[in-house]
């Protein structure tokens, strides 16, 4: 696995762990933690996706692939256009090449991002896109060369588009941190939060278990489909909504600062799970109150 001891990668192992499978995590710690993969027994190779070599290394005798190491955040592509896109795009190439040569599943996690400025909702896999962000093109590019790959080498690839995950492990302590850890922690340290633009913009909040079921899901029957997958199940969930959730939940009322509304964000995304739901007949939302409460758990 690369990006193991990220976010969604740290669940994933500690998932697999749990079912015996034995792991190799490729990660370069730029966001991930060592401590992420504490007592869990997976193998840490501490490396870039960006050296080829030690891509090959890390996958080799590996039977899948599940490819997560990526430089996150839409605002700090706008910051490092080309460190994203030596990451996010030649990182993925290389672990492509290397799949190619051992045999290896590979499962890619692209991002909704890459509708960008297609409006139209719910987000169906055959739509337009146009990423509006450095971040979204280079995933678009990840995406397309993996399902190139999955074509002319005639290789097991499936590429699942995340929209947003969250859940326990997810870090609220970094600049670019995501807004549901970081308004917990805000929230349960009695501290301001700061909103961008009026906090009216949705997105389908999808917890990590669930992702991480379908990953697992998709291991087990080595499965590869020719198209991304969104992999949301069609909520639509207002930054305002998740203010109002955590308030609820902690019995407080979260001072809001508002600032302007970022370059680069979309204004509302939502999918249409229909082929999920085709592909994953097992796949299933959590309901995003008990989604919250699991977050504020893990943070306690
Ligand atoms: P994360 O930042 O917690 O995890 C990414 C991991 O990749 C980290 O452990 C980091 O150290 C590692 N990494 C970064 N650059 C690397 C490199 N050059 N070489 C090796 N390792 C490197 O993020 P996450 O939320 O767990 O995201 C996992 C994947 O899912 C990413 O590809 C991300 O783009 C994608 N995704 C996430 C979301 C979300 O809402 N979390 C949404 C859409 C797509």
């Amino acid at each position: 696995m690369t990006g193991g001891a990220g976010f969604i990668g740290s669940n994933l192992v500690r998932a697999l762990v749990g079912l015996h499978h034995k792991v190799v995590v490729l990660d370069d710690l730029s966001t991930g933690l060592e401590s992420n993969l504490d007592g869990t027994g997976a193998e840490l190779v501490l490396g870039s996706i960006a050296d080829p070599l030690a891509v090959d290394s890390a996958v080799r005798g590996a039977d899948a692939i599940v490819h997560l190491a990526a430089r996150g955040s839409v605002p700090r592509s706008i910051q490092e256009p080309e460190a994203t896109h030596l990451v996010n795009a030649t990182g993925t190439l290389n672990v492509l090449a290397a799949a190619r040569t051992t045999g290896a599943h590979v499962i890619f996690s692209s991002s909704s991002s890459v509708y960008g400025a297609n409006t139209v909702l719910p987000k169906r896999e055959e739509m337009w896109m146009q990423p509006i962000s450095p971040y979204a093109a280079s995933k678009m590019a990840a995406e397309s060369y993996a399902l190139a790959y999955r074509e002319v080498y005639d290789m097991d690839v499936l590429v699942l588009r995340f929209f947003n995950v969250y859940g326990p492990w997810q870090r609220p302590d970094h600049d670019y941190a995501a807004v549901i850890p970081r308004f917990a922690w805000n929230g349960l340290h009695g501290l301001p939060i700061e909103i961008h633009g009026d906090g009216n913009q949705t997105r389908d909040f999808t917890h990590v278990d669930s992702v991480v079921a379908v990953i697992i899901d998709a291991l087990d029957r080595r499965f590869g489909w020719q198209t991304p997958v969104n992999l949301a199940f069609g909520q639509s969930i207002s930054v305002n909504d998740v203010i109002a959730e955590l308030n609820r939940q902690l019995g407080i009322v979260m001072e809001v600062v508002s600032l302007a509304a970022r370059a680069g964000d979309v204004r509302n995304s939502m999918n249409d799970p229909a082929l999920l739901t085709e592909l994953f007949p097992q796949a299933r939302a959590i309901a995003f109150s008990e989604g919250i409460a699991s977050v504020l758990d893990w943070l306690r």
